[in-house]
């Protein structure tokens, strides 16, 4: 193709020599001719870049075999679990910020990540010619509560190539939101959250008063984790020692449990769910330091589920100063204070 096009340049340089020969001969001016050829001469070269450039990606499309489109796919492939974990991240963020509750979230983490997938399918289209076709088929529970599971089936073809593939992603949800308080609370007054935390002013009392519970007052003030992090001390029954547990509430850890709700109740403001889920404790106002109290248990899933009653458990500090949360029995003896 190369060759061909050069030929017609020859001609039409050749065509310009004799244009060049006229002017010269009519006019008599060499100065005038010489600067023609000059321009003539740079256009000729440009067209030439132009012709080389275009070839080589030519040659570059037409060279895409069989180990690069496999490449190319095992690039597109190892891009999905982070994709899926941003559209996570998107639809906690917009749950959290409205307050609102996803009526169905399986499915519309379905939808999102599939719209996801079809952006990045057009990227890759344009950049190597390869036509993806991807769907979610599956959106459920992981190896634990802090992961959730995703099947997709990918579809690729490029020329006489094609490629098909399910994969099965495990994506952590750490780091992400916890939407449920957001959900339950955001109606009530003086609620407000920053990057670690939800401070809930008087909104939990209120919530609480809402559902006739005793020592509703004691949450005022109160506060819990916005992001779920999973609890280091494990065995659990360790919290019960040394000061594991005020290290525990400090970071706003999560911990597994049959009772707590799974990540995809959250996203739905469900407060207690038959999957294995997780739970967080909600601390009661921090100026609270005395024992025997009592006000509805601390651990979330109380606070806004099925709540019972449990009694102030002093926490020992570093420094010594005395924080406290509310806990019945069976939870005691779940983290080691019994
Ligand atoms: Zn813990
Ligand atoms: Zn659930």
């Amino acid at each position: 193709m190369l060759k061909i096009k050069n030929k017609k340049l020859i001609k039409k340089y050749n065509d310009n020599q004799l244009k060049f020969n006229l002017v010269k001969d009519e006019k008599g001016s060499i100065f005038s001719g010489l600067y023609l050829v000059m321009i003539i001469s740079v256009i000729l070269i440009a067209i030439l870049m132009l012709n080389l450039s275009i070839g080589y990606n030519d040659i570059n499309k037409n060279e895409l075999n069989t180990k690069t489109f496999n490449y190319i796919l095992n690039d597109y492939k190892s891009n999905i679990p982070d994709l899926s974990y941003k559209v996570l991240e998107n639809l906690s963020n917009k749950v959290v910020k409205s307050g609102a509750p996803l009526t169905n979230s399986k499915e519309t983490i379905k939808e999102e990540i599939g719209k996801s997938m079809m952006k990045k399918n057009k990227e890759y289209y344009k950049n190597s010619g390869i036509k993806i076709e991807s769907k979610v088929i599956y959106v459920g529970d992981g190896k634990d509560p802090f992961h959730i599971n995703i099947k997709t089936v990918i579809n690729a073809f490029k020329d006489n190539m094609r490629y098909n593939d399910q994969i099965t992603s495990e994506i952590s949800i750490e780091n992400l939101k916890d939407p449920l308080p957001a959900i339950k609370c955001s109606k009530y007054p003086n609620f407000s959250y920053n990057e670690t935390n939800y401070n809930y002013g008087d909104s939990l009392s209120k919530f609480l008063e809402s559902k006739n519970q005793s020592g509703n007052q004691y949450y005022i003030n109160g506060s819990s984790p916005a992001i779920i992090k999973r609890c280091v001390y494990e065995p659990y029954t360790q919290h019960g020692e040394g000061i594991s547990m005020k290290n525990c509430l400090n970071n706003g850890y999560y911990h597994e449990s049959r009772d707590g709700s799974c990540y995809f109740h959250r996203l739905e403001g469900v407060e207690q769910c038959l999957d294995y889920g997780m739970e967080t404790f909600i601390l009661p106002n921090p100026k609270l330091n005395q024992s025997e109290l009592k006000a509805t248990s601390s651990p979330d899933h109380v606070i806004f589920g099925y709540s019972y009653p449990g009694e102030s458990l002093l926490i020992n500090s570093y420094s010594g100063t005395k924080t406290l949360i509310f806990l019945d029995n069976a939870h005691r003896k779940k983290y080691g204070f019994s």
